[in-house]
């Protein structure tokens, strides 16, 4: 695995104003970044502080002033061109996606193409956003427009290095706004060059603003008076700890968080199908998707899908290439999905498929395998907790009542589907999951532009809409209503007042 732009790590700079600078402290704290396939070092990120986010903030307040002048037409043009750069560089954004985070080099660029979906419907806001206008009553008539808040923050995680800050930035400036976007200090380089895909495109300098680090720049976003909304995906904890933050100066405030996301199969599913998706749904991204399948509900005893879901995870082979899994992020996820595999283990289930033996196997990096363990005790910690690695955990029921109170009882809610060939089934399941994104033989049911995204319950707090989509539009603008009464002179006499 090769070290972008040369032999040492490089240092990062964040990006505001529309230039690369250092951060302000001296001397300039950072945090090594790794990569998850050796462990190896292979960037320093800026640990910024709030006087950092002051200068992101005067930058962004500057710009606003002429950007939000400009009339939406004129804003996405330069998203039109973005997202033509966005894939004339696909490979090499990848690359940096697949060196960062561990990747495959195929789920790489299927996430920086469903985030240029985002950025599509970005630039049709023009089409979508025009306001109304109604004669309300006797020469008076209301109009509503959408109005941009002002300067936007973006706290995103390092599961998807560009998908996740495309869930926001694109709407948030097509509408007007000017950003401050925080990465994950996990995964700094992808966003680091995206800006300045951003800049050739013509985006004007302080309209978007990157800054680097960890919990003093979060905490400084949210305690920004000039800030108006922070957009946070993330863990439920630290997404709680930022709603509340936000909260506190009445700030508007979207954030999503974690998820435990259940799978039923019923006794009539395809079994080919949905083993080959279910395992697609646990496994892929190396299970760190906030929409991977986690639980696995069978209603009934159904040996032929237990028996394929186990071969086709363990025919996964570690790697990079399409089809392959890649490592997990860090040391400590590495250490927690563990945990849980051994706690499961000395509680009594059976591990159908062990992927400790790729962490015996390599000697570096961050590796483990797909894990798929048949739980025996309702109670046991890893059908419950998010794990956020290649680890399924079945559980047979004996209904499809006790299969929907298992899901209901989840304080997560993101995602939630049932394998079924029928149609009554379906409509059964859909009708009683506590999730916000159903599928029906569908894994990963995530909603595709132009539908917004979002959980419920302990995966989405704060302000209730979704992100991206109508949702995001509604959620980085205020609807101004203007009632107005003009002379008289053009009505008929006997309606004049
Ligand atoms: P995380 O909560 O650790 O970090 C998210 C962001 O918050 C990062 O930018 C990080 O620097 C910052 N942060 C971390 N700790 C903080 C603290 N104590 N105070 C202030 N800021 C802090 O999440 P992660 O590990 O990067 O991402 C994985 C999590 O994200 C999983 O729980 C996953 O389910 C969730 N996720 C959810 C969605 C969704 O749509 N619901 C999408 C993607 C990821």
């Amino acid at each position: 695995m090769s070290i972008v732009n040369g032999d040492s790590p490089r240092i990062l700079q964040n990006f505001i104003g529309g230039e690369y600078v250092d951060s302000i402290q001296t001397p300039c704290k950072y945090i090594p970044v790794t990569t998850p396939h050796t462990g190896e070092v292979v960037a320093q990120c800026p640990v910024s502080t709030a006087e950092d986010v002051e200068k992101a903030v005067e930058a962004a307040k500057e710009a606003y002033k002429l950007w939000s002048a400009r009339t939406v037409k004129d804003r996405v043009q330069t998203l039109f061109r973005f997202h033509n750069l966005l894939h004339t560089h696909i490979d090499e954004l990848a690359d940096l996606i697949v060196l960062e985070h561990g990747k495959n080099k195929a789920e790489a660029i299927a996430s920086i193409a469903k985030g240029a979906e985002t950025v599509e419907y970005a630039t049709s806001l023009p089409q979508l956003i025009q306001g109304k206008i109604l004669d309300v009553s006797k020469g008076v008539t209301c109009n509503d427009t959408r109005v941009p808040l002002g300067v936007v923050a973006s706290i995103v995680p390092f599961n998807f290095p560009i998908m996740v800050p495309m869930w926001s930035l694109p709407i948030a400036i097509a509408t007007g706004n000017t950003l401050i976007l925080k990465p994950s200090e996990k995964v700094p380089l992808t966003m680091n060059r995206v800006v300045a895909l951003l800049k050739e495109a013509g985006v004007p300098d302080g309209v978007v603003n990157l800054v680097n680090g960890t919990v003093d720049a979060v905490n400084a976003i949210c305690d920004h008076p000039d800030i108006k909304a922070v957009t946070f995906v993330g863990t439920s904890q630290v997404a709680n700890l930022v709603t509340e933050r936000c909260h506190k100066l009445g700030k508007r405030v979207l954030a999503l968080g974690g998820a435990k996301n259940h799978l039923i199969a019923s006794p009539d599913c395809n079994v080919e199908t949905t083993s080959t998706d279910v395992v697609n749904s646990f496994a892929g991204c190396a299970g760190q998707r906030c929409m991977a399948a986690s639980v696995l509900l069978i209603i009934g005893s159904q040996p032929e899908l237990l028996e394929r879901i186990t071969a086709k995870a363990i025919a996964l082979q570690p790697g990079s290439k399409a089809g392959e899994i890649g490592p997990v992020i860090d040391k400590a996820s590495l250490d927690k999905i563990t945990s849980y595999i051994e706690a499961s283990e000395h509680g009594g289930a059976n591990i159908l498929v062990d992927g400790r033996s790729w962490t015996k196997s390599h000697t570096k990096g961050f590796w483990i395998g797909p894990t798929v363990i048949f739980h025996n005790n309702k109670e046991d910690k890893a059908l419950h907790d998010e794990i956020f690695g290649p680890v399924l955990s079945i559980y047979q029921c004996s209904s499809k009542e006790e299969a929907i109170e298992i899901e209901n009882n989840n304080p997560y809610g993101n995602a939630a589907c049932i394998y079924t060939t029928t149609g009554a089934t379906a409509e059964w399941f859909i009708k009683r999951f506590d999730a916000a994104m159903c599928g029906v033989n569908i894994g990963v049911p995530v909603p595709r532009e132009p539908f917004s995204f979002g959980g419920i319950n302990r995966s989405k707090f704060g302000n209730f809409v979704d992100i991206t989509g109508d949702g995001g539009v509604e959620f980085f603008t205020w609807r101004r209503k203007v009632t107005t009464r003009w002379g008289q002179e053009n009505l008929d006499p006997k309606l004049r007042m």
